[in-house]
């Protein structure tokens, strides 16, 4: 494995010339990736920006903290929830990361698999059919039950109630808490965190992840692993590893400031490990490519 540890000229012109020379690329994408295009979920200075009030009234000082925090009432939780969706799903990220990366692969034959579920690969062009994001979507709402498995598109929902937000900035009107139309019940973001995660329409886009893969193992393909920790690592790090073992004309390229080591034997040998910042290696591979 080669492993860089600092961003020069040369280092970055060899994932350029490997991305130049690949056939096909397929991306892993996890956490890291969104913190690195400054959606970052442990921070408090952005926590305190995007939700003013809530550390003084619920004593919270992450946005991670929020996520599975119990509020007092519904209300107060689908005001939270109404801010979260709009600053993480429907904003643009404060770094051009998403956009650099896109700059990077679009001359080629491409493919997503992500576990973050800020839908920011949508946001920034890429295309639908070219992303599989078993996690969930931020952007939709499904029953809390759940007594189907229809998902519902949820911006408009979330523009109501940020309206309501002006007249109380912690609690949204009763009567705009999202309910289900077949059975009532609340309403509830599709991501895996929240309670019986819904995951059947993303597990149908495994089909297309697994069609892509088996195509493109038979030509050079690179496996673009970016900001994957050890959560997802039977998602996304073993699968790309074991690819890297397997199959001669495959390499990976790691981009990850802290878990850096292959653990699947022999992917060592078909491994560069970039030890710097997400944001660094997007924007300087960009702008050789
Ligand atoms: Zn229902």
């Amino acid at each position: 494995m080669k492993e860089i540890t600092t961003i020069n000229n040369n280092d970055l012109a060899i994932a350029k010339e490997i991305i130049d020379n690949c056939d096909t690329v397929l991306i892993g994408a996890g956490t890291g990736l969104s913190a690195a295009a400054g959606f970052l979920t442990d921070d408090f200075e952005t926590f305190k920006r995007l939700f003013p009030g809530y550390t003084r009234r619920y004593g919270l000082r992450t946005v991670a903290e929020a996520v599975s925090f119990y509020f007092p009432s519904a209300e107060e939780h689908y005001a939270f929830l109404a801010r979260y969706i709009s600053a993480f799903r429907c904003s643009t990220p404060p770094e051009d990361v998403y956009t650099n990366l896109l700059d990077m692969v679009k001359s080629k034959p491409h493919f997503v698999i992500t576990t973050t579920t800020d839908g920011q690969f949508v946001n920034a062009g890429f295309e639908k059919q070219r992303i599989y994001s078993p996690h969930g979507d931020l952007s939709f709402f499904q029953c809390s039950m759940p007594c189907t498995k229809k998902l519902v598109p949820n911006r408009k929902m979330v523009e109501l109630m940020l309206d309501d937000l002006s007249e109380n900035p912690f609690a949204i009107r009763s009567s705009n808490i999202p309910t289900c139309p077949r059975c009532g019940s609340f309403l509830e973001p599709n991501i895996l965190e929240s309670v019986n995660f819904n995951s059947i329409p993303w597990m149908q886009k495994s089909t297309d992840y697994i069609d892509f893969l088996r195509n493109s193992v038979k030509g050079k393909l690179v496996l673009l692993e970016l900001g994957v920790g050890s959560e997802s690592s039977t998602i996304i790090r073993y699968p790309f590893e074991y690819i890297a073992a397997n199959y001669k004309n495959s390499i990976l390229i790691r981009v990850n400031l802290n878990d850096y080591l292959t653990e699947v034997p022999f992917a060592d040998k078909q491994t560069l490990s970039y030890r710097i910042d997400i944001k660094e290696f997007c924007s300087s591979v960009t702008q050789y490519v």
